[in-house]
């Protein structure tokens, strides 16, 4: 095995050559870095017949900063097996992994160059209706299987420990839940939110009830989480979708990553005003955009129980009183993680494009004071919102 050096683009082609039947003995190779994320390198493998792979490296440090920050490259361990479970029991909707070289950290993944990502796609105003039932059982299938409800105890903890993943997580734990209640350096708030922001730092039952969703990120591992599911993680096409990039992934509360879709789809939703000039597409977006949020809750609830009621195997968690409580529980979760990610999408480190290429900034401010307001109250109020339509409601009445 070849010890660890950063790759270049020839190194990639190499590694590509070597662990795939794909390109054959005279293929002309070509390979360029062309990530745009912000922890690793990137790069595509294409030879002179349009085939190609991409290759994903973890470098010892986080891309986007350098070597000031520095980084475990055993998160590519972690991003190639939990790709792998999930693609196991979901294989139309997760990235397929090829091959993972542990010593160089290194990832062979399938080339989604058919689809696009979706961030982009719902700012450009696109619609899919299929979004929400795919990323829906994306979701029943990964979280269900790697769950209590079907792996053995011993197993269960066994996989537990193998993904502990700390140092992502706590990034998560610092940018999701801990610097946005704060003054912190890291922080990125436009000067025209700045009293907004402040607010959330002297917001002690708002910090109550996020010191309460921490708790549970830290401490609730209920599956197997992607970790970092939000809008520029699924790839989109006509007819499909595929999650990537799941680095962050470990044990958690389920509802984490159902919040963290939800939430990156109410944070396209609160910027629609500002984003279309005309107010008829505005509110044919912000429609479609409820409707998916709805859908992915009403598809993932029905098709979780479905598992609870036919797959599960403890005997105990066969309960089904104890099963209709979770799934409660879990929505409360759900819209609890999707109002950390409205807050800290706005006034934490790492922004999205949704709020950020509003171009007019009093209309950019009006949105960010939406994100915020609705990522306040959806904390809040999580435990008393009795079902999807009464969370509708809410969002429409802070639009
Ligand atoms: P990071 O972990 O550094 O954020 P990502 O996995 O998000 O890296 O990938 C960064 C970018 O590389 C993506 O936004 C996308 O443009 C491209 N990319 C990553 N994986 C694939 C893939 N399997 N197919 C096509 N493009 C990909
Ligand atoms: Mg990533």
């Amino acid at each position: 095995m070849a010890a660890y050096h950063i790759f270049k683009p020839d190194d990639a082609k190499a590694f590509a050559d070597k662990h795939s039947g794909l390109f054959g003995e005279h293929s002309q190779l070509t390979a360029a870095e062309f990530g745009d994320g912000n922890l690793n390198l990137v790069f595509r493998v294409q030879n002179d017949k349009g085939s190609s792979l991409i290759v994903k490296q973890a470098l010892p440090y986080a891309r986007c900063v350098g070597e000031s920050w520095p980084l475990t490259t055993d998160r590519a361990r972690i991003e190639a097996e939990v790709l792998e479970q999930h693609g196991r029991v979901c294989p139309q909707h997760t990235v397929e992994v090829l091959h993972f070289d542990a010593e160089l950290s290194a990832i062979l993944l399938e080339d989604l160059k058919a689809y696009q990502i979706l961030r982009h796609e719902l700012i450009a105003g696109k619609q899919f209706k299929h979004l929400a039932g795919q990323m829906a059982t994306y979701m029943a299938q990964s979280l269900f299987y790697s769950s209590d409800f079907y792996l053995s105890g011993p197993a269960k903890k066994a996989a537990v420990s193998r993904l502990l993943n700390p140092e992502l997580c706590l990034i998560t734990e610092d940018l999701f839940f801990s610097d946005p209640y704060c003054n912190h350096e890291r922080n990125n708030i436009h000067s025209a939110i700045l009293a907004d922001a402040q607010k959330l730092w002297h917001d002690q039952a708002l910090q109550a009830e996020v010191a309460s969703l921490k708790a549970d990120f830290l401490s609730k591992p209920q599956a197997l989480l992607h970790g970092d599911l939000h809008s520029g993680s699924i790839f989109i096409k006509e007819d499909n979708c595929k999650v990537i990039d799941a680095e962050f992934g470990f044990y958690g509360p389920i509802g984490f990553d159902l919040g963290s879709l939800i939430g990156n789809l109410l944070l396209n939703y609160v910027a629609c005003p500002g984003r279309f000039a005309q107010p008829q597409q505005a509110a044919e977006q912000e429609q479609y955009l409820l409707q998916q949020v709805s859908t992915l809750w009403q598809e993932f609830s029905q098709q979780f129980s479905q598992l609870m009621a036919s797959e599960c195997r403890d005997a105990a968690l066969q309960n089904s009183h104890y099963q209709q409580q979770f799934l409660q529980q879990v929505l409360a979760d759900s819209l609890g993680y999707a109002g950390c990610e409205l807050i800290r999408r706005t006034v934490g480190l790492a922004h999205v494009a949704d709020l950020d290429s509003i171009s007019n900034a009093s209309l950019r401010a009006q949105a960010e004071q939406r994100a915020l307001a609705l990522g306040r109250q959806l904390i809040l109020q999580r435990t008393g919102l009795a079902n999807i339509s009464q969370v509708l409601n809410l969002v429409q009445y802070l639009q």
